[in-house]
């Protein structure tokens, strides 16, 4: 029968596969798992995920609805290994930053305060002695105050100021019944105070992961805003970048943006749905190997407002909303998916380092960067399924319910009333600035360049727009590009995915030594690639692709070349694709908003009644605000 699969599970003592149907429930399969391995109990989890993330539970859910198919591999660890709380996992391999912060000694230095000080220079007394690093106090007289304090602060916090031998433990909220509790059977026939989740109060999280996001420079978001201005449909990319210190904020972390990837996504005037992205696991790879990593993701919410002038509607503030409900589901889900690797969690993760950018109108009526997390107590709901949008109302989330498929614990959260008392409210609906937390965006003066090259070449995924990546692309960037470095014309994320990533001669495993010159900004090794074969057989490709050259095409060809280009926008959006690259085609909106960057405080009271009905989450949608 079709319907039978093996399943192989993990364990410490070595593999056992495991055979199943698609239709068994995760509870039968476990107890089948539980005799397999001579448990007597229940007592071990299994997970999809070698780092102990994506438990299964003892429920209802079929293999199938749960997506465990045919060969899949699944981790089981004995409850007792898990080691007890405050232990440090030092088998955790930390990002860099967190590694380095950890060795800071952090403390805020003071100098001698000439009217309060009454002692020598070399002296220290309450007004001047050094701080530590969360003391709320300072965060708040800086300008502009800051309300959260940095992760390592409050690490700091936790174990009491430096390093005393003590060890913090953190704890991964979670929604979800215990497995491997007896003496009941599964939901929802049972649940017992040991296996149930407890409820959670929602409150504002006090330390953020991320201190503040920078663009290394303006070209990268306004090459991303581009898109926008052509079509008019919103669009959304994955930022790409490194996590450094932020020097502004005792023991912060700063992430860095050096190229934004756009991935497949259909996008409206009103929404975006990614789709699914062939080149995923090619980019990240690329990535790395230039020492980058995925640091988070930015969409557009733009409307024009007066196209003449290029400004733009200013549309979420107070009196709407900063993230939607959705946006923030979708904010955790990506959290979720790049998890903070931490030694001082039993799961070897806490929270995570991933940002939301969303780039909108401002009260000034320009496009301004705005950055956010949503918090851990979000990220939880969302991965235990717990949370849906409304739909009538972006700025309200809706907690479950608990149903014979799955239990929910009950969600609350506190805030005034009329008469300005302290009121616990359950959370249907919630206010989604419960989950939210902002984080300064910013661009440097001095601009910097992982990707130096002046020259632009096209975008990924483009296609709709005329801007295609081909050889063809490739011949007249490089016939444009004037530089007589290698190294600057070839220093262009786009150009660097294109030629790992195209299906004519894909440089997978040859390209490791220019990604290295890349990386370090190196000219004699991207001189050493220039002469490989590799890049012979392209310029190859590009010589017997039709390439407009200046001064090289005859001025008949090229108006003939336009003719045909407008005729196929004009009747066949599609065919635009074939749209040669020195002709511009005509754009929706030709806008060019200059980018200002500062962002409202964030103050959002609850206003607007839940609409009861929710939403099911497949793509994002902007509601306008009229
Ligand atoms: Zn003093
Ligand atoms: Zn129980």
């Amino acid at each position: 029968m079709a319907d039978n699969i093996i399943i192989r599970v993990q364990s410490p003592d070595g593999m056992k596969k495991i055979p199943s149907t698609k239709r068994e429930t995760a509870a039968a399969f476990l107890k089948k798992v539980a005799k397999e391995f001579g448990f007597n109990s229940n007592g071990f989890s299994i997970y999809l995920n070698r780092n102990k993330t994506g438990e299964i539970l003892s429920q209802n859910k079929t293999l199938s609805l749960l997506k465990i198919k045919h060969g899949d591999m699944l981790f089981l660890f004995p409850s007792g290994s898990s080691g007890s709380s405050g232990e440090v996992m030092d088998t955790v391999q930390e990002d860099e930053i967190d590694q380095y912060l950890a060795k800071q000694d952090g403390k805020i230095y003071r100098n001698r305060d000439p009217q309060l000080c009454r002692h020598g220079a070399l002296g220290k007394c309450v007004h001047c002695v050094p701080l530590e690093p969360f003391d709320e106090d300072y965060l708040n007289h800086l300008d502009p105050p800051v309300k959260h304090m940095s992760f390592h602060a409050y690490i700091r916090k936790l174990t009491g100021g430096a390093d005393k031998g003590k060890f913090a433990a953190l704890e991964n909220i979670s929604c979800k019944i215990k497995s491997g509790c007896e003496g009941h059977p599964p939901w929802p026939e049972g649940i017992c105070t040991k296996c149930q989740p407890s409820a959670i109060t929602l409150n504002r999280q006090k330390y953020r992961h991320v201190d503040n996001i920078m663009f290394e420079n303006h070209t990268i978001a306004d090459r991303f805003l581009d898109f926008w201005r052509k079509t008019g449909s919103q669009r959304m990319g994955y930022l790409y970048g490194r996590y450094t210190e932020h020097k502004d904020i005792p023991l912060g972390i700063r992430a860095e943006v050096a190229a934004i990837y756009e991935p497949p996504q259909n996008a409206t005037q009103n929404s975006l749905e990614l789709l699914e992205d062939p080149k995923a696991a090619a980019v990240e790879e690329i990535a790395a190997k230039l020492g980058l990593c995925k640091v988070g993701w930015i969409f557009t919410d733009l409307l024009s407002e007066d196209t003449r002038i290029g400004t733009v509607r200013y549309s979420r503030n107070k009196d709407s909303y900063y993230l939607s409900a959705e946006e923030c589901i979708t904010a955790g889900y990506f959290q979720n998916q790049q998890p903070n690797p931490c030694r001082l969690s039993r799961e070897g993760h806490f929270g995570s380092k991933f940002v939301t950018v969303v780039a909108t109108g401002g009260p000034d009526n320009q496009v301004h960067f705005e950055g956010y997390q949503v918090s851990n107590q979000c990220m939880a709901l969302v991965r235990d399924e717990c949370l849906l949008p409304c739909r009538d109302a972006p700025e309200l989330g809706y907690a479950k319910e608990s149903s014979p498929e799955q239990y929910v614990p009950d969600v609350f959260y506190k805030d005034k009333d009329k008469f300005g008392n302290d009121v616990t409210f359950l959370a249907r609906p919630l206010p989604v600035e419960y989950l939210i937390i902002d984080i300064t965006t910013t661009f440097p003066k001095d601009p910097q360049y992982t990707f130096s090259s002046t020259q632009r070449f096209p975008i990924e995924n483009r296609d709709v727009l005329g801007e295609t990546q081909d050889f063809h692309s490739l011949a007249t960037y490089l016939s444009q590009c004037t530089s007589t470095v290698f190294l600057d014309i070839v220093s262009d994320f786009h150009l660097l995915l294109f030629l790992v990533t195209n299906e004519v001669m894909p440089l997978r495993d040859s390209i490791g030594l220019l990604l290295d010159a890349v990386k370090t900004s190196n000219e004699d090794l991207a001189q050493t690639w220039k002469k490989s074969e590799q890049w012979a057989t392209i310029e190859q490709l590009c010589s017997k692709s039709p390439s407009i050259k200046e001064g090289t095409v005859s001025k008949p060809h090229v108006e003939l070349d336009l003719c045909c280009t407008l005729m196929h926008v004009l009747c066949h959006p599609v065919l635009s694709r074939y749209t040669c690259p020195a002709v511009k085609v005509p754009v929706a909106t030709p806008l060019h908003p200059a980018l200002t960057l500062s962002r409202p405080t964030l103050n959002s009271p609850m206003t607007s009644p839940c609409g009861d009905q929710l939403r099911d989450l497949d793509a994002l949608f902007f509601h306008p605000t009229s």
